[in-house]
C-alpha cells in the first residue's frame, strides 16, 4: 500500500465525461488499497474566462478580489470530482484551500505556500485532519490553485499553479509519489505542440525541468518543482487519456546516466522587450534605470547594454512580461528626468527561445551551434543571456516555431 497524490489537470476535467474517467482512474488506485489524495485544476478554459471577467471591468483591479474570483474554477471541479466518485462507490470529500488549510504568503494572484509542514516544523501547512481521513479510506478531493493568506482571505499561487499544491500536498502529507496527469504522456525534449518530431524524456533531472518550465514549458509550473526538489516528492508526469503511456519521472543529475549537450527547447511569448537610446555612459545609470521597475514590482529578466563609440552615450536594452510592458514603460518615463535618455522605444512582437541540457557544462561550443542554425534560417538575435545550463534567444515572434523547429533538429533531439 502506498500513499499517493493524483493531479490533474483543465484538459482532464474538461467536462463532465472527463471527470467520470478521472474518478475510474482514482478508482484504480482506490483499489490496490492506496491512500489517495487528488488534486484538481479548474475546467479548460474556465481559469482564463473568469480572469478576462475581472480585467474587462478594471485593469487596475484589487488583487485580492481577483482571488476571489480565479480560484471559483478550482472549487467547481473538488465537488464534482467528489461526487463523481461517490457516484461509482467511492468514499470521497472535497477540500478547499482555507480547509486543508493551504496557508500562503499575503501576495494575492501569485502567493507562495509557506513552509510545508513536516514532522516538527514550523505550523503552517499541516494536513492532520487529511492524513486521518485517507488513514480511514476516504479519497481526499483538493482544489488546486488556491490556499488562504494570512488575513484569511483567499489566495491563489499564479497560473498553473495546481501543480504546485500538488506536490506541497504530496510534501506535506510525506506521499510516496506525486503523479501529475495531463495531456501529453510526459516531458518532451520539446512543446509537442509545435514539434511533432519532439521525443518523450523517460527521466528529466529537477535542474533541467526547473529551466524548460521557467523558460516557457508550461507542462509543470517553476515553483512546483521548485517545491518537489527541496522536500524530494518523486514527481511523475503521465497522460490522463493514454493510461498505458510510459511518463516522465523528475530525478537527479546523477541518475542521468548519458548527458547530451542539449536535453529540451523551450519558448514563451510572453516577452516584451524595451530600448533606452543614448543613456550616460556612466556610473549610476543602471541603477536609475532598474530601481524604479524594481519599485514597481515589474521583473526584468534579459538586459544588454551596448558599447559606447564615444565613451558617452550608449543604449540599453532590456525584456520583461509582455503582460507588464505598460507598467514598465510608465515607470521609465516617470523616472525620465534622472536617468536621461534620448529615446525610448519598446516591442511587444518578441519571443525568446531556449536550449537546456546539463550536458552543457560538459560540452563546448554549444552555444555556437545555436547562433549558427538560426543563421541558416535568417532569423536575426536581438538579445542572448546565458547560465550555466542554458542559452536564450530573443527573436521576432514571427520565427518562434522555425526557431524551435531547426534547434530541434541541430541538436539531434527529433524522434523517428
Ligand atoms: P494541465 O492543464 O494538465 O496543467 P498544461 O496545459 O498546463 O496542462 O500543460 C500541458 C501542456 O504543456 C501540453 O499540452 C504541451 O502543449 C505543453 N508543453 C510545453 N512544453 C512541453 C514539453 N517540453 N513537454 C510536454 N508538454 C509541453
Ligand atoms: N486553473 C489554474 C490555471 O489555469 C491553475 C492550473 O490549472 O494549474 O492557471
Ligand atoms: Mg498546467
Amino acid at each position: 500500500m502506498a500513499k499517493i497524490v493524483m493531479k490533474f489537470g483543465g484538459t482532464s476535467v474538461a467536462d463532465l465525461d472527463r471527470i467520470r474517467h478521472v474518478a475510474t482512474l482514482v478508482k484504480r488506485e482506490v483499489d490496490l488499497g492506496n491512500q489517495v489524495a487528488v488534486v484538481v485544476s479548474a475546467m479548460a478554459g474556465e481559469t482564463n474566462k473568469l480572469v478576462g471577467w475581472v480585467r474587462e471591468l478594471s485593469p487596475l483591479h484589487d488583487a485580492r478580489e481577483y482571488d476571489v474570483v480565479v480560484a471559483s474554477g478550482e472549487q467547481v471541479t473538488a465537488g464534482l470530482t467528489a461526487i463523481a466518485l461517490a457516484a461509482i462507490g467511492v468514499n470521497a470529500r472535497s477540500w478547499l484551500g482555507w480547509q486543508m488549510p493551504l496557508k500562503t504568503s499575503a501576495m494575492h494572484g501569485a502567493a507562495r505556500i509557506e513552509a510545508i509542514e513536516v514532522e516538527g516544523m514550523i505550523e503552517s501547512f499541516k494536513p492532520k485532519l487529511i492524513n486521518e481521513r485517507l488513514e480511514q479510506g476516504q479519497v481526499a478531493v483538493v482544489a488546486g490553485f488556491q490556499g488562504v493568506a494570512p488575513d484569511n482571505r483567499i489566495t491563489t499561487l499564479g497560473r498553473g499553479g495546481s501543480d504546485t499544491s500538488a506536490v506541497a500536498v504530496a510534501a506535506a502529507l510525506q506521499a510516496d509519489r506525486c503523479d501529475i496527469y495531463t495531456d501529453v504522456d510526459g516531458v518532451y525534449t520539446t512543446d509537442p505542440r509545435i514539434v511533432p518530431k519532439a521525443r518523450r524524456l523517460e527521466k528529466i533531472a529537477f535542474e533541467e525541468m526547473l529551466e524548460m518550465a521557467s523558460l516557457g514549458a508550461k507542462v509543470l509550473q517553476t515553483r512546483s518543482v521548485e517545491t518537489a526538489m527541496v522536500h524530494r516528492v518523486p514527481v511523475r508526469v503521465l497522460s490522463t487519456f493514454d493510461a498505458g503511456a510510459g511518463g516522465t519521472l523528475l530525478c537527479d543529475e546523477d541518475d542521468i546516466v548519458e548527458k547530451k549537450p542539449v536535453t529540451g527547447i523551450a519558448y514563451s511569448r510572453d516577452e516584451a522587450k524595451i530600448t533606452l537610446h543614448r543613456i550616460s555612459d556612466q556610473p549610476g545609470v543602471a541603477a536609475a534605470i532598474f530601481g524604479p521597475l524594481a519599485d514597481a514590482g515589474i521583473n526584468v529578466d534579459m538586459i544588454v547594454q551596448n558599447v559606447s563609440p564615444d565613451g558617452r552615450r550608449t543604449d540599453l536594452t532590456f525584456t520583461c512580461n509582455r503582460n507588464e510592458l505598460g507598467r514598465a514603460m510608465a515607470a521609465i518615463e516617470a523616472a525620465a528626468p534622472t536617468i536621461g535618455y534620448k529615446d525610448i522605444t519598446s516591442d511587444a512582437h518578441v519571443a525568446k527561445v531556449s536550449i537546456i541540457g546539463i550536458g552543457m557544462r560538459a560540452h563546448p561550443g554549444v552555444a555556437q551551434t545555436m547562433f549558427r542554425t538560426l543563421s541558416e534560417k535568417g532569423i536575426n538575435i536581438q538579445v542572448i543571456s546565458t547560465s550555466e545550463i542554458k542559452v536564450s534567444v530573443l527573436i521576432s515572434e514571427d520565427y518562434v516555431e522555425l526557431a524551435v523547429r531547426a534547434l530541434h533538429s541541430a541538436y539531434d533531439l527529433d524522434g523517428p
